[in-house]
């Protein structure tokens, strides 16, 4: 067996035991990104020489008997709106392209102090704004299951790289869906914690009360892992929830008889694509059989999430972006002599973002301007309670909620996005966890006719990532989903 399908656990095993060398795992790691990424682009930035330091510094540890971190030796990639220092970050922004941030965000030291080797940053959405991974100055990444076909969005390149065997995990964010969706396109697991539950110190803003860093795997367990390692407070991002330090993994028990499940029927019923659609049914069909009741529910605020979740987010990433001014740091447009500040300022900004990037910046300033702030932006907000209040009485009720994460497979690139309205509407599923701050995470859970991957999104109270990962992993442990593996790309 080659150590590219190798689980993250499975690889630790291989470096404490001895079976495999870091450096060796890095190795063959970074060959396969050299032999797949052209035709992927899922990675902007690969930096050989600091992953095989890295790599090599855990061979040492281990050769100097000292602990070994619950990571040693996993390769690790990273979605290029995370900060790590002296490494290009450019948030597949042209206003970044240059930027080398002098510090690296909490989460990623977190897993670095685990023994992680970061491998690279990946492609996404310019800061995070999109659902295909077209919206990027460098280019669109390719799903691996179909190259004509979108990866999802924002965090595709991430997504793309686990389901592609060029990396066991990944990190990405999620502000409305961007780790989840990508992670049903590409039939990986990919899971959104709790808000708060992970720093976001580091992490490239977008939209400030929704944004979360999380992990992409191949494994349920492997996720948990990254989650464990990443999780707690930090002095450095003062909305960091100072919840307990919890080990995920000993959640992972297999048994969920007795959990209570939601279904949303109302909500789900409309839009979604029959393969979608029956997948899902199979799904809960799956999980009653492992011991769980569902239970039908009503998140009757849920069909307004959407124009919420877009009314908020542009807002916040208009205040957010305000900081790319050519000044401080990153592009700055070539200067002639007659120009002045408010022209430096107006065409650096006019040509550093792309047109998803402006086009959010305007809808969030004039949402927020005095005229038209009570009518948008404090309704949105509003609404945003109605919706939390659903799922907080769903959750008096159930421990965790079952729904799609999409409500397509993934589409062909160029299909949506030229209709930003089209594009929007794919979030449907997943912004509703974002509004409401609560944990999400998306599993594969079967293929279309033609063999494009489907996904299955659970929710759950806030802080309590243990219950909707237990129900996770059994459902993984049932089903075989998580271990197909994309053949377009030779291995
Ligand atoms: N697709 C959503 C958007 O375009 C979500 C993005 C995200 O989660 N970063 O805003």
């Amino acid at each position: 067996m080659s150590l590219l399908d190798r689980t993250g656990a499975t690889l630790r095993e291989d470096v404490v035991s001895g079976r495999a060398s870091a450096a060796e795992i890095c190795g063959a790691f970074l060959e396969r990104i050299a032999n797949v990424n052209p035709t992927l682009g899922a990675f902007i930035t690969i930096d050989p020489e600091r992953a095989l330091a890295a790599a090599r510094a855990v061979d040492a540890a281990r050769a100097a008997g000292a602990p070994l971190g619950p990571l040693a030796g996993v390769p690790v990639a990273l979605k290029d709106n995370l900060c790590l220092r002296g490494m290009r970050t450019t948030a597949s922004s042209k206003i970044l392209d240059t930027f080398t941030p002098p510090y690296t965000a909490t989460a990623v030291d977190r897993l670095e102090a685990a023994g992680a080797v970061i491998l690279g940053k990946t492609n996404c959405d310019e800061f995070a704004m999109g659902s295909s991974t077209e919206n990027s100055a460098y280019g669109p990444t390719r799903n691996p299951w179909a190259l004509d076909r979108a990866p999802g969005g924002s965090s595709g390149g991430s997504a793309a790289a686990v389901a592609s065997l060029c990396a066991p995990l990944a990190l990405g964010s999620d502000t409305g869906g961007s780790i989840r969706q990508p992670g049903a396109f590409c039939g990986v697991v990919g899971l959104k914690p709790t808000y708060g539950r992970v720093s976001r110190y580091g992490l490239l803003a977008f939209a400030s009360s929704l944004d979360q860093i999380g992990p992409f795997a191949r494994t349920v367990a492997d996720a948990a892992t990254v989650l464990t390692v990443m999780a707690g407070p930090d002095p450095m991002d003062a909305t960091s929830a100072d919840a307990p330090r919890t080990d995920f993994s000993a959640a992972l028990s297999g048994d969920i008889s007795g959990v209570k499940i939601g279904v949303p029927r109302a909500f789900v019923a409309e839009g979604v694509d029959a393969s979608v659609l029956s997948a899902f049914e199979v799904t809960l069909d799956t999980l009653r059989r492992l011991g769980a009741t569902l239970v039908d529910i009503e998140l009757p605020h849920a069909k307004y999430a959407i124009p919420v979740y877009y009314l908020v987010c542009t807002a916040e990433a208009s205040s957010n972006l305000a900081r790319y001014d050519g000044v401080r740091y990153g592009y700055r447009t070539p200067l002639g002599r007659s120009d002045t500040l408010k022209t430096m300022y107006n065409r650096t900004r006019d040509e550093g973002f792309g047109a998803e990037v402006k086009r959010r910046i305007m809808l969030g300033t004039y949402v927020l301007s005095a005229g038209y702030y009570d009518a948008y932006y404090l309704k949105a907000q509003q609404v945003r309670t109605l919706l939390r209040r659903d799922y907080e009485e769903a959750f008096e009720r159930v421990d965790v909620v079952a729904m799609p994460t999409t409500p397509t497979p993934p589409f062909k690139l160029g299909e949506k996005v030229d209709d930003p309205l089209k594009m929007y509407l794919e979030d449907i599923f997943t912004v509703g966890a974002n509004l409401a701050g609560i944990p999400g995470i998306s599993l594969p859970c079967g293929f279309t006719a033609d063999r494009l991957p489907i996904g299955v999104q659970l929710q759950a109270r806030m802080f309590d990532e243990a219950t909707m990962l237990r129900v996770a992993d059994a459902y993984e442990r049932a089903t075989e989903w998580h271990k197909a593996t994309p053949v377009v790309l030779p291995p």
